[in-house]
């Protein structure tokens, strides 16, 4: 294949001169080429990975209108101001703008001295404002969180459907859709949605090396949280909680224990959020307890700890809402604290958004999917770094990422794991893969349950084959197994374990498998009362 033909030295010399960098990220550099050469394209890369770059830098040196399509009036002020502050020409175009405002942003665009206007889907498609973009010539659309457009994607906007209206307002205009969710069937969707001709795709690395991740199951809530506050004490850091009323609990605990924190979620009023913002931003707290509405334009690059005190509703939220930790390229740590009640609420939550919203079966099934992907990472006893790559479907190759619970050495590994995990996968085939986890926990743990004799279960040889192991941590194992595939769950209102190929690998000895043996209440509860 013929090298790529270099990016021009305009280019770098205005990344250089506006932005002060002095080279471009490997994807960036191509993300860059495809706008150049007004090629469509999608662009799939972590939070933190510079997406803005790939559309602002051709923008200031392609000459023409580019516009760009974000779904938060937040965001969009966020670019702008950033960008007017380095001295590209750009200008927003939403509700919130006087009619001075709107008056002379309309002149920059007529006049051609805007290089990038901002605007939301609803604002481009319902109103004049996308004749005035084409009477301007816009030649370039960048679609900003372009998931938003798919019912598959973790934030879906339906606002952002109309935007399949796009094609038929600038039928010249090359399309770029960049996003930090890349799931194939989402990428897809975006693809298809957007009209996007033969695009390039262009997938980042979703790696942070930088980022030490701890999954812990939640015992003692603030007594965890704050050993990571005193890990990290006077550094900046987030904690996410899953409800209003937990983030203002959660505040003014820490807040009483001397810690600098301050709540960020959207039922405070606008001032008050922006004070939060202002705050962390300014060095003034050191710590921000918000829900997840807090995230997007944090603009602190030295974020040394996330905690999330709940399962956050998907591995994008919680990809994203770590990579707010350690953008500076320090080492930061992110320690998820979960329970099982944490998959309960989440989807009590899911469930009536849905009905208020009268939100389509289908949403609500794919973001029980995500639910279920999310519960499996927690309990999946996997490299964090490997699940999370993989999850964004990219391979990771290395034994040991040595920045994680599970490869640091945390835990505790069950002792002869692969002999416990052939006894349950056995059980499993014993009971002709038609019960779910209670059952086969039950046989495993020799109960005389009701059931069990009525299938002749208590016959079996894997009868009490595990006798002497607490239910609890059975329930685990089993979870475990499941997060590594080598166990599958399957059916909607009652779960069945069934085997897979990988099952036999294991009861053959051909597949290593791990069972982590995880802390529990009783033995936290029984070592702080004997301190
Ligand atoms: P994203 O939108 O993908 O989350 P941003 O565009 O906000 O990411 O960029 C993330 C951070 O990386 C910003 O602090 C930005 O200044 C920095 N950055 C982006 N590109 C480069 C580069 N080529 N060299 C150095 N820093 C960069």
């Amino acid at each position: 294949m013929p090298a790529p033909a270099p990016l021009p030295p305009a280019l770098f010399a205005a990344v250089a001169r506006h932005w002060g960098f002095s080279s471009l990220r490997p994807i960036q550099e191509q993300a860059i080429r495809a706008s150049l050469a007004g090629r469509d394209s999608l662009v799939v890369m972590p939070t933190g990975g510079g997406k803005s770059l790939c559309f602002q830098a051709p923008a200031v040196v392609r000459g023409g209108l580019t516009v760009v399509i974000s779904p938060l009036i937040a965001l969009m002020k966020d670019q702008v101001d950033n960008l007017t502050r380095i001295g590209v020409p750009a200008a927003r175009l939403d509700s919130t703008l006087n009619a001075a405002e709107r008056a002379s942003t309309a002149e920059g665009i007529r006049n051609g001295t805007t290089r990038l206007v901002f605007t939301s889907p609803e604002r481009l498609v319902n109103t004049d404002v996308f004749r005035m973009l084409q009477n301007a010539g816009a030649n370039t659309i960048a679609v900003d969180e372009a998931h938003c457009v798919s019912h598959w994607g973790h934030d879906f906007r339906p606002e952002y459907r109309q935007l399949a209206r796009l094609r038929e307002f600038f039928p010249g205009a090359a399309v770029h859709a960049y996003t930090a969710t890349a799931t194939e069937q989402v990428r897809r969707d975006i693809a298809q949605q957007l009209g996007l001709k033969q695009p390039e795709i262009l997938v980042g690395n979703f790696d942070r090396p930088n980022l030490i991740f701890r999954v812990l199951p939640r015992l003692d809530l603030q007594t965890q949280v704050r050993e990571v506050l005193n890990r990290h004490a006077g550094d900046a850091g987030i904690v996410y909680c899953l409800r209003r009323k937990d983030v203002d609990e959660m505040t003014t605990a820490l807040k009483a224990a001397g810690y600098r924190a301050l709540p960020y979620h959207a039922g405070m009023d606008n001032e008050s959020r922006r004070a939060t913002q202002e705050a962390f931003a300014a060095e003034e707290a050191d710590i921000v307890v918000a829900t997840v509405a807090f995230g997007m334009g944090i603009d602190r690059s030295n974020v040394r700890f996330v905690v999330h005190a709940a399962m956050p509703k998907t591995i994008e939220h919680y990809q994203q809402e770590t990579g707010r930790a350690g953008r500076d390229g320090l080492q930061s740590e992110c320690v998820l604290l979960h329970s099982g009640a944490d998959f309960v609420s989440l989807k009590a939550i899911i469930e009536k958004s849905a009905e208020e919203a009268q939100t389509a079966a289908e949403y609500v099934t794919a973001s029980i999917k995500h639910l279920d992907e999310m519960a499996r990472y927690c309990r999946g006893a996997v490299c964090r770094h490997k699940a999370l790559v993989q999850h964004f479907g990219q391979t990771y190759d290395a034994p040991n990422c040595g920045a994680c619970d599970l490869c640091l050495g945390d835990t505790q590994e069950v002792p002869d794991g692969v002999t416990v995990a052939k006894k349950i996968l056995s059980c499993v085939a014993r009971v002709k893969e038609s019960f779910g986890i209670a059952h086969v926990i039950d046989v495993l743990r020799g109960a005389d349950t009701a059931t069990i004799r009525a299938r002749g279960h208590h016959e079996l040889s894997t009868h009490g084959l595990l006798k002497s192991v607490p239910k609890a941590d059975l329930r685990d194992w089993v979870y475990q197994l499941i997060g590594q595939d080598v166990l599958v769950q399957s059916g909607d209102e009652y779960p069945l374990l069934k085997l897979n190929p990988a099952s036999w690998a294991v009861m053959n000895g051909k597949q290593m498998v791990r069972l982590i043996q995880l802390a529990r209440r009783e033995k936290r509860g029984s070592s702080a009362a004997s301190a």
